[in-house]
């Protein structure tokens, strides 16, 4: 008996769960009795943890992509997305992305991976106004429309950017819109909860580094206020507000891909809810964004950031493959089990530019370079390939360099955002003149 093991996604979930099933059924799957399928409309993995360095400019868009044929050369990569799954006959549909043809695919086992897209819909006008994140293409525009901005004529409704949700990705995006501007660019951040970072509330000491950040970079906050609708010239705000804004970035959160089929096993976000060892129902696994994963021991679900999405990706890899050694008798395997995961994180980054981050580790709070050098460490190690990631290194440091030659030469005074609350702006420090790479972004 064959098997074929369905991967869905291209992300972090999908990538660390074919490395622990090549590890474990490698030789089974170069023999051709077991078979990986990756169905992705994507065909790379998106790093997203640069994506404050691809916005401010410090980082080209192109080392954030790894093409998914080179890091799972042994999968069958279909460019497609699913859309239901048929429990009973272990079938997942799929709908070809080039020409919307749809065909049924047979599985012995599926691992979800299809994370999240931000919540759009709840707020009028957003879906429309507002640019995201998560989908395809949506970091290279979002990227090459500030930089477009910061050329936009002085005054302009174009060099306002609007970052709503505050967030650790709000906070890292507005940060790096207003580094990418150096002073061009007025950009404002909006948090409907009464302070920054709900993720960091027992890092008071974190929090108070990342708003003085903000600070510095000229970022005006308003927190408490929600934002009520979007248009083409702005947002309105809760309190009856109207901000002037040429970019509204939407970092609102997240909710799961939502796959047909699968709706019973849905939390009240939506996310599959998975038992101890990841495994949503029979034949079916889910880890990352899509998923809600609660470690033995504890009610909490994990947070949903890359970090667990590779643990539990990698988990829940193994398992499948376990699962498949006993199902198909294969040798040397007999009674290897499924075990639970109990991965317990090791913490949260956030970037402000070169060399300036928040970083908690084990529960200890870093700030500065110390906090950067963690961050870059940590971020490297788990890039998929080894050689975008010598590349990023090449990048800081010749960045680096430019900056430094920037600040031998002179610095320049940074404008405060204007039409916010500028009470939470205060003076930023001198910072050297802006080194702009004009990098033009393309797509691997
Ligand atoms: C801008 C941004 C910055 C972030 N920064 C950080 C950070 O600094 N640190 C950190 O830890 N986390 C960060 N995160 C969060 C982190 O990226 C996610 O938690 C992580 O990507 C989740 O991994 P995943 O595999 O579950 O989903 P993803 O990596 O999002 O992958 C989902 C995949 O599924 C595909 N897909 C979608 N729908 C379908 C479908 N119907 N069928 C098949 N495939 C589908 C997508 O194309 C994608 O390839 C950031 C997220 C964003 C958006």
């Amino acid at each position: 008996m064959n098997a074929r093991v369905v991967l869905l996604g291209g992300g972090y979930v999908t990538l660390f769960a074919y490395r622990a099933l090549m590890r474990r059924l490698g030789r089974q799957v170069r023999s051709g009795r077991v078979e990986i399928v990756v169905i992705s409309p994507d065909d790379a993995h998106s790093f997203h943890g640069f994506t404050g360095e691809v916005i401010a400019g410090i980082l080209p868009y192109e080392r954030t992509r790894t093409p998914l044929a080179e890091v799972m050369p042994h999968a069958r990569i279909l460019p497609a997305r699913a859309v239901h799954i048929d429990r009973r006959q272990r079938l997942v549909e799929i709908e070809r992305v080039d020409d919307g043809v749809r065909s049924d695919l047979s599985y012995t086992a599926l691992v979800v991976g299809t994370g999240g897209r931000e919540p759009v819909g709840r707020v009028p006008g957003m879906a429309h106004h507002g640019r995201t994140l998560r989908g395809p293409g949506d970091i290279r525009a979002l990227s090459d429309r500030v930089a477009t901005a910061v050329d936009a004529p002085a005054g302009s409704v174009d060099r306002r950017i609007l970052v709503v949700g505050g967030g650790l990705a709000g906070v890292e995006l507005a940060a790096a819109a207003a580094d990418r501007g150096a002073g061009d660019l007025q950009v404002t951040l909006v948090h409907a909860g009464p302070r920054l970072l709900p993720e960091l509330d027992s890092q008071p000491r974190l929090r108070a580094r990342a708003r003085a950040e903000l600070i510095r970079l000229g970022v005006a906050v308003r927190t408490g206020v929600r934002v009520a609708a979007v248009d083409d010239g702005g947002a309105r705000l809760a309190d009856g507000t109207y901000l002037r804004a040429g970019i509204v970035i939407a970092t609102v959160g997240q909710a799961p891909v939502a796959i047909g089929g699968l709706e019973e096993f849905g939390d009240d976000r939506g996310r599959l809810a998975t038992g101890p060892d990841l495994s949503v129902t029979t034949g079916i696994w889910a880890a990352g964004d899509a998923a809600r994963v609660v470690r033995p021991g504890t009610r909490e679900p994990v947070p949903a950031n890359a970090l667990w999405a590779i643990k539990a990706g990698a988990h829940a890899g193994a398992n499948v493959a376990a699962s498949l050694h006993n199902e198909l008798g294969l040798p040397g395997y007999a009674g290897r089990v499924r075990r639970p995961f109990s991965y317990r994180g090791l913490g949260r980054a956030a970037s402000f530019g070169l060399g300036r981050s928040i970083s908690e580790l084990y529960g200890i709070p870093f700030t500065g370079a110390l906090a950067w050098v963690l961050r870059m460490v940590f971020f490297l190690r788990f890039m998929p390939s080894r050689r975008r990631a010598l590349a990023v290194v090449g990048d800081l440091v010749r960045r680096s360099r430019s900056v430094r030659g920037a600040d031998r030469r002179g610095v320049q005074q940074v404008v405060p955002a204007a039409g916010a609350d500028r009470s939470s702006v205060s003076r930023h420090g001198s910072r050297p003149e802006p080194v702009r790479p004009r990098v033009p972004a393309r797509q691997t």
